[in-house]
Order: C-alpha cells, then sequence, then structure tokens
C-alpha cells in the first residue's frame, strides 16, 4: 500500500524526482537531501511501511541484503574507510520521516558526521534484572 501523503511514498514511485542510484521491484536507494557524510544515501522499500514495527518479515531481510549490496558497491566508487548503516524508529529515536528506510552512511578519516551515545555504567545486578524482564 501507499501512504497518500508520505513524500517516501512518492520518491519511491518515481513521482517525485531523486538521485536513484539503485531500483528493482521493492526498493529505490536515493541520495539522502541532508547527507551526514558524501554519498548519505537511503533504501526505501515501494510499499509504506511506517518502521521495523510494521514492515513484512520477508521485505525487511531483502533490505538488509540490499543494504549489504549497496554497502560494496559505494566503497568501492567512494572509496570511503568505513561504513554505518543506521535505521531508526519512532520520534525519540531519531524518526523523522515515518515510511520505513534504511541510512547507508560511508564514512571517512576525517569527516564530522557525528554517531554514537553517551556510554553509561551499569551493574551486574542491573543486567541481571533486565535478562529478568525477559523471562
Ligand atoms: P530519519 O531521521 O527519519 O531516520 O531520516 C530521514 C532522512 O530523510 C533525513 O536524513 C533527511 O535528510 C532525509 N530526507 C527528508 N526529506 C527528504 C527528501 O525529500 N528527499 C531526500 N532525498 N531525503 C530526504
Ligand atoms: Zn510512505
Amino acid at each position: 500500500m501507499k501512504k497518500d501523503d508520505c513524500i517516501f511514498c512518492k520518491i519511491a514511485a518515481g513521482e517525485i524526482p531523486s538521485g536513484t542510484i539503485y531500483e528493482d521491484h521493492d526498493f529505490r536507494v536515493i541520495f539522502d537531501r541532508g547527507p551526514a557524510a558524501k554519498g548519505h544515501a537511503l533504501i526505501l522499500p515501494k510499499e509504506h511501511y511506517a518502521d521495523i514495527y510494521e514492515i513484512d518479515d520477508d521485505l525487511l531481510a531483502k533490505a538488509a541484503a540490499l543494504a549489504k549490496k549497496m554497502a560494496v558497491r559505494m566503497t568501492s566508487v567512494l572509496g570511503c574507510d568505513g561504513f554505518n548503516i543506521v535505521q531508526n524508529n519512532g520520534q525519540a529515536a531519531g524518526q523523522t520521516v515515518f515510511h520505513f528506510h534504511m541510512h547507508l552512511i560511508p564514512r571517512y578519516k576525517n569527516d564530522d558526521a557525528k554517531m554514537g551515545w553517551k556510554v553509561h555504567d551499569i551493574t551486574d545486578e542491573e543486567i541481571a534484572a533486565l535478562v529478568a524482564e525477559f523471562n
């Protein structure tokens, strides 16, 4: 299904022009309009799924395989030194466009892309309490 007011549905369908570097039956891969580093691209499914909670398992598996294929190709073309694959779900996690997408971010030794998190201390007891929540 497509969602009428979704910008990524329109881009994925080719209704809005984009810098496309790969397309198949299920996906379009475009360059991000606000790149964190040179070559920052996005994998967009052509069907609308808001996030990882909604996306079909088989399509997600295809997206993961495509992420690898794109990482290999982009690393070869761009000569980057590393590669981040980022996928945000929900406003609290930094998602701003609510159509599932994967960020493909080539990284360079001296780039200024900011990624990561503050590291907190955790005790063995706190880890055990977390494990208990899953049992
Ligand atoms: P999110 O924060 O939801 O994980 O990522 C959304 C990404 O989409 C951002 O990196 C933003 O720069 C990019 N973006 C938002 N609107 C457009 C657009 O119209 N075209 C393209 N190519 N990228 C967009
Ligand atoms: Zn959409």
